[in-house]
């Protein structure tokens, strides 16, 4: 497929855009989603992906994916994706690199703990608390709280709601109402962040030595592309043929979800956003890549997600997690200033959840050591 520079008509565009909330004057020499993008970037809760669990808890190898690489790898599977389809490949890497900000310490283990602890005040979502972070949280500027992004990066950003939360969130909610698709953007990152993590939890588990290749052998899109790499390198053995495979199995899926997007953009006769919104999901796989996905995500779950030493750390961050939700209930004074002024704002439950989404794996294991830890008065 050739590389196509120029937008096409369904791609969200600038000139279409509905802007940000607060109006400011354009950007000098970048485009304006290229500024989201950049704010992204510069932003606090970015750089705290670094030393947030993807499945791996931070200090357990320097080699393993952080929510940081992660998303860097998100980003670079959904851009190559939307330029090779005429989309904004700006917008689609704003979104990319901002899709995990929400994100708790310690994975969906510390994202469900919390949401235990906040079952009673509005629960706590990670992709909603995305969202809040640029809409809310960060502080970088003098004339409004947050990033003021552009409406399509934030659209692109909420990912799901459901109804009632959605009626709060007015223009951006309205989706999710009248059961409307997010943009080709948006689709996008949603596949390649499925893309990235399906092949870099392979790699990081073998690593790991919690899966072996022998298992993957059963598993037939790594078994098609070891035996492609083999044939191609007879004397490959060790990480290089996992490297070998692995890139080889990124780019099969990156492959066919191209083709059968177009596809469908054609089958749909797609025209404009308009038509996108309308139309069933138009970013996705072929069925027979979705059926080898679905049995390599199975795979994941039951030997990697599940193995005795990932849950033996998901046990412990849940206690970490309710542990400190628990002791800022009981006496808000141990929070920070700043927190107790949130709390004063919005709710003592909701500055509590923001300050401990807000942790790093590593500051909230000191956090606790901190207030549990007789030792360490
Ligand atoms: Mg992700």
């Amino acid at each position: 497929m050739p590389v196509v520079n120029e937008l096409r008509p369904y791609a969200v565009a600038e000139g279409r855009s509905r802007g940000r909330d607060r109006p400011e004057p354009r950007p000098k020499v970048r485009g304006e989603f290229q500024r989201d993008r950049d704010r992204i970037i510069h932003s606090t809760a970015f750089r705290r992906l670094e030393y947030k669990t993807q499945v791996f808890v931070n200090h357990e190898g320097d080699l393993f994916r952080t929510r940081l690489t992660h998303s860097i790898e998100v980003a670079q599977i959904a851009r190559s994706i939307a330029r090779a389809l005429g989309l904004n490949d700006d917008l689609t890497e704003a979104i990319a690199l901002a899709h995990d900000l929400g994100h708790t310490p310690f994975g969906h283990a510390g994202q469900d703990a919390l949401n235990e602890c906040m079952a009673e005040h509005g629960g706590f979502e990670h992709n909603l608390q995305s969202l809040r972070i640029v809409d809310r949280l960060e502080e970088r500027y003098g004339a409004f709280d947050g990033l003021n992004l552009m409406f399509e990066t934030r659209a692109g950003i909420l990912k799901h709601c459901a109804p009632a939360k959605a009626r709060e969130l007015g223009d951006l909610g309205a989706r999710f109402i009248h059961d409307r698709r997010p943009s080709l953007e948006a689709q996008i990152c949603n596949l390649a962040d499925e893309i990235a993590y399906n092949n870099h939890d392979v790699d990081d588990g073998l690593r790991a030595g919690l899966i072996t290749q022998e298992q993957l052998t059963g598993i037939s899109l790594f078994a098609r592309h070891a035996a492609e790499a083999c044939a191609e390198f007879p004397s490959l053995a060790g990480r290089r043929l996992i490297h070998e495979t692995v890139r080889r199995m990124i780019d099969a899926q990156v492959t066919d979800l191209l083709s059968e997007t177009a596809a469908r953009i054609a089958a749909h006769g797609v025209k404009t956003c308009a038509d996108v919104e309308a139309a069933p999901p138009l970013v996705g796989f072929t069925a027979e890549m979705q059926a080898e996905n679905r049995e390599l995500k199975s795979f994941l779950r039951e030997r990697l997600y599940r193995h005795y030493q990932v849950l033996r750390m998901t046990t412990k961050a849940r206690r970490i997690i309710c542990d400190l939700f628990a002791a800022f209930m009981s006496d808000a004074r141990l929070l920070p200033p700043q927190s107790q002024e949130l709390g004063h704002q919005e709710g003592m439950p909701r500055a509590i959840a923001d300050y401990i989404a807000g942790m790093t794996d590593r500051y909230a294991i000191k956090e606790h050591r901190r207030l549990f830890a007789i030792g360490e008065i």
